[in-house]
């Protein structure tokens, strides 16, 4: 998907005209920055990464609006252990959305969107259930290693 970003700008234009918003061109430029971007940004590395790319003023306040757009949209989604925002990993695709999880590495920052079954989360929310807690965010943020600092690790040990 990263490397087709242009295919994904369309599709996102296509989506708002078809629900009657409008993706601006700043909105347009923001969604890019995320789409160019290895890894999650905050909103204030989107400021920076915009300024850098285009050479123009992003108030934090019209980023945060944006971002705002861009996730109530579904073409985005945020992390909320780390205040970070990254594409949807089906952001072009048609099926219905489930709820995100996310494997998210606390060494590089590199995130991946999963797909659990709904069979195994509703299990999971049973077993929350039972243990009297309540779920305050919908999506799931696990913490660990990816493949690739795992490895690193293991070679410097
Ligand atoms: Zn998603
Ligand atoms: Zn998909
Ligand atoms: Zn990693």
């Amino acid at each position: 998907m990263k490397k087709d970003i242009q295919y994904a700008i369309d599709y996102a234009l296509k989506t708002c005209q078809e629900s009657g918003v409008r993706l601006t061109p700043k909105r347009e430029k923001v969604l890019r920055v995320l789409l160019e971007a290895e890894n999650p940004l905050s909103a204030y590395d989107v400021v920076e990464q915009f300024r850098q790319k285009y050479t123009e003023n992003l108030p934090a306040m019209s980023a945060y609006r944006i971002l705002t757009f861009l996730l109530d949209n579904g073409f985005v989604h945020k992390l909320e252990t780390t205040n970070q925002f990254l594409t949807c990993h089906h952001m072009c695709c048609s099926h219905p959305h489930q709820p995100p999880q996310f494997l998210i590495c606390d060494h590089c920052n590199a995130v991946k969107e999963l797909s659990i079954s709904q069979d195994t989360l509703n299990e999971l929310n049973r077993g929350i259930e039972e243990a009297g807690f309540t779920l305050v965010r919908k999506q799931l943020e696990l913490h660990g290693l990816c493949e690739h600092c795992l490895h690193t690790r293991d070679d410097k040990a």
